[in-house]
C-alpha cells in the first residue's frame, strides 16, 4: 500500500478545501469545529464556528458564559444537546483540569458529547496521535475500496471498519492522513462517486467487481415517528407568552409558545373557539421524527397561568433560544 499513501497524500495537498479550522493545532478550536460540523452543512457550520471562536476565543470564555448565552449563539443549528455538552465540558476542563485541554484519545473521549470519531479527530489533528477517524465519508470510501459487504451500522461493521482504518493509518502524519481520507470520501468517493478523478482507482475492489452502487451496505432503516404540534400564539397589548421546555430532549431549556401535542394536525376542539386564524402547517424533519406544527393566533389574553408561563413583549422573543421550527416560522411571518 506504499503508493496508496503517496497518492492520497498528494491528492489531498493539491485538492483539499481551505476551511478556517484546518491547519490549526489548537485542540479547543478543533473540538468546537468537530462538534459544530456534526449533522451540519459546511457553509452553515463555518459561520457558527467563526461566531463561536470570536465570542468565546478560549475555553475559559466558553466556560464562563451562561447556558442561555451559548444556546442563543447556537440557535438555528439544531441538536441543542451538542451546545449543552460543549458548555458542560468547557466547565469541566476549566474547573477539573486546570483549563488544560486533555491531550490523549483516552482522556479526550471522557468529555461529555465526545464519541470515538470526535476523540480520534482531536487527538490526531491536534496531537498527532495515531488513531484513525471513521466518519460517514470514511465508511463509504473504505467499503468501496475494499469491497466490504459488512453493514456499516452493525456492531460487527463498526469494529471491522475501525480495525481496518487503524491498520491503514499512516505513521508519520496521522492527522493529515485522517483528513485526506475524510476529504476523499467527501469530494471524490461521494454517494455519486467521481471515479475518473479518483487517485486510488487502481486499488479499488468495488470498481473492479462492479459493486460500487451496493456499497456501503446498511442494515437498518431509521424508524421515523410523526408528531403533531399546535403552538398557541397569544397576542395582547403587544405581548405574548412563552414557556421553557424542561423535559429531556433536543429542545430542553429552549423557549416556545404554549404547546398542545395531538395525534393529528386536526385542531383540538378545546382551542378551536379561541382561534382568530391559523397559519399553514410547518414540517420539520429530524433524524427520528417528523414534526407537523400548526401555529394558532389567538388575539386575547391567555386563560392559563402559572410559573411556567413567561409574559414578554412580542419583539423580545428573539432574545430567547428557540427551536428551529419556531425560529423559521417567525422568519417567514416577518417576511410576509
Ligand atoms: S474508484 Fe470510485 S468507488 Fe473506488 S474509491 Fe475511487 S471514487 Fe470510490
Amino acid at each position: 500500500m506504499a503508493d496508496f499513501y503517496l497518492l492520497i497524500g498528494k491528492w489531498y495537498r493539491l485538492n483539499h478545501r481551505i476551511l478556517p479550522w484546518r491547519g490549526t493545532k489548537n485542540p479547543y478550536f478543533i473540538w468546537l469545529s468537530e462538534i459544530i460540523m456534526q449533522q451540519t452543512r459546511i457553509e452553515q457550520g463555518t459561520n457558527y464556528y467563526l461566531k463561536f471562536i470570536s465570542t468565546y476565543p478560549t475555553i475559559q470564555d466558553l466556560a464562563n458564559a451562561s447556558e442561555q448565552d451559548v444556546l442563543n449563539n447556537w440557535q438555528g443549528l439544531g441538536y441543542y444537546s451538542r451546545a449543552r455538552n460543549l458548555h458542560f465540558s468547557a466547565k469541566y476542563v476549566v474547573n477539573e483540569l486546570d483549563g488544560k485541554f486533555p491531550c490523549t484519545y483516552k482522556e479526550i473521549i471522557k468529555l461529555k458529547g465526545v464519541g470515538t470519531y470526535t476523540a480520534a479527530a482531536i487527538a490526531s489533528f491536534a496531537f498527532n496521535e495515531r488513531c484513525a477517524v471513521v466518519d460517514g465519508n470514511v465508511y463509504r470510501f473504505l467499503s468501496r475500496l475494499f469491497d466490504l459487504p459488512t453493514p456499516i451500522d452493525s456492531t460487527q461493521g463498526k469494529k471491522e471498519f475501525q480495525l481496518l482504518a487503524d491498520q491503514l493509518i499512516e505513521k508519520a502524519d496521522p492527522g493529515i492522513h485522517n483528513q485526506a481520507m475524510m476529504e476523499m470520501g467527501s469530494l471524490i468517493c461521494a454517494p455519486n462517486p467521481n471515479c475518473e478523478q479518483c487517485p486510488v482507482q487502481v486499488h479499488c475492489l468495488s470498481l473492479k467487481n462492479g459493486t460500487i452502487k451496493e456499497r456501503p451496505v446498511k442494515s437498518k432503516k431509521t424508524k421515523v415517528r410523526d408528531r403533531y404540534f399546535h403552538y398557541l400564539i397569544y397576542s395582547f397589548e403587544e405581548k405574548t407568552i412563552i414557556t421553557k421546555r424542561t423535559e429531556k430532549g433536543i429542545w430542553q431549556n429552549m423557549y416556545q409558545f404554549p404547546l398542545i401535542e395531538t395525534e393529528s394536525t386536526e385542531t383540538p376542539k378545546s382551542i378551536l373557539a379561541e382561534i382568530q386564524f391559523s397559519s399553514s402547517v410547518q414540517k420539520h424533519i429530524l433524524s427520528h421524527q417528523r414534526i407537523f406544527a400548526v401555529f394558532h393566533h389567538i388575539h386575547s389574553e391567555p386563560t392559563m397561568s402559572g410559573s411556567d408561563y413567561v409574559t414578554i413583549n412580542r419583539e423580545e422573543i428573539q432574545d430567547y433560544p428557540l427551536p428551529r421550527i419556531i425560529d423559521r416560522y417567525l422568519e417567514e411571518e416577518a417576511n410576509q
